[in-house]
């Protein structure tokens, strides 16, 4: 039922924010086997698929972002160490003795490493502290400067974590890099697939949103060219179900409602709409909030005069690393939520909500 391929070639896929090309190309792929030939995209690069149900009915944005977090080369030293820029945020406890893959220019790939000191060579001060990001560096496998230039290596490419998909002992767990977000492009593909099947009587964009990890920049220019009447971020949000947690948010428990992040205050009539159709169709949610960080829908919400907006997020544990963890039945789960609510958004309805 659920097209895990999909999942596994949406997480495997690199592309740091301001270089998603190849997640872009893929969107584009799916798009058109879906037979969504009306694709457009922003001048950053988000790319927007438009699928009709009724031409008069509201517009409805689905954005999930394309981008993951990882590294950009900054300097490439005389030993051919290549220093870096972390894109996105990430913790340096999990940046350390990591695999990575560096793409060039020209789409070359190699494997690196992030380096780290042996414990054997670290004094007692050293072992009590984290390593400062600014300290670290990738390691590709060369003698020198000249010879990571012959490989085509230069100032500004990507390096993403070397991660392949897995499932995990249950096998509803899923492992894999970059659920954050291809997670939610997988989401807003699937949901359009089932309503070009059932129908709706509204107009939905599909947005592979750019750079939302660095500011949810391509949220904002996509917003701003679609203008649309409600909005959808779908996006992972951290899990609270491990040790030392409050357990207030499981995976396996159903999608969270974001009801605050630092971007957004989620629309309360939108919310309370979504939650009433989520009990009508007997769909597990999960009620969350965000204390740091935001969404696709907190840009999207302030476009022209306003949108009524609401996030839609995957728990994952183990957010911003190469390990995050998410749950197939949350996914399907999303999915499930948002065709039921989209099949209601008609113009009448969005009226309802929009002048409550
Ligand atoms: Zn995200």
């Amino acid at each position: 039922m659920v097209d895990l391929e999909m999942l596994k070639e949406l997480s495997e896929l690199d592309g740091i924010s301001g270089r998603e090309s190849y997640v872009r190309k893929y969107v584009r792929k799916k798009f058109s086997e879906l037979g969504i030939e009306d694709v457009t995209r922003d001048g950053l690069g988000s790319v927007v698929g438009r699928l009709v149900g009724d031409e008069k009915g509201p517009k409805i944005i689905l954005s999930g972002h394309m981008d993951e977090i990882g590294l950009m080369v900054t300097k490439i030293t005389d030993e051919g160490f290549l220093k870096f820029q972390p894109v996105g945020g990430w913790w340096s406890h999990v940046l350390l003795a990591q695999e990575f893959t560096v793409t060039t220019s020209e789409g070359k790939k190699y494997r690196a490493v992030t380096g780290a000191k042996a414990p054997h060579l670290l004094s007692p001060e050293e072992r009590e502290k984290t390593v400062n990001v600014d300290d670290m560096f990738l390691d590709i496998g060369v003698e020198s400067r000249e010879e990571a230039e012959g490989l085509g290596i230069r100032i500004g490419d990507m390096a993403v974590p070397a991660r392949t998909f897995a499932t995990l002992a249950n096998p509803k767990y899923l492992l894999g890099k970059a659920w954050d977000d291809r997670i939610g492009v997988a989401v807003f593909l699937e949901v359009m697939r089932r309503l070009k099947e059932d129908g709706h009587p509204n107009v939905i964009f599909g947005v592979g949103s750019v750079q939302e990890e660095v500011g949810l920049r391509g949220a904002k220019t996509s917003g701003q060219m679609v203008n649309p009447d409600i909005a959808f971020a779908i996006d992972v949000t951290a899990a609270k179900d491990t040790p030392k947690t409050d357990n207030s948010l499981k995976l396996g428990q159903g999608p969270a409602i974001l009801v605050y992040d630092s971007s957004l205050i989620a629309h309360v009539a939108l919310r309370e709409r979504v939650l009433a159709i989520a009990k009508e169709e007997g769909i597990p949610v999960q009620l969350d909030f965000l204390k740091r960080g935001g969404t696709d829908a907190g840009a999207i919400s302030l476009v022209h005069s306003g949108v009524p907006s609401l996030p839609i997020c995957i728990p994952a544990r183990y957010i911003h690393s190469h390990v995050s963890v998410i749950h197939q039945d949350d996914y399907e789960n999303a999915v499930k939520l948002l065709v039921a609510v989209i099949k209601k958004l008609d113009r009448e309805t969005v009226n309802a909500i929009i002048f409550d």
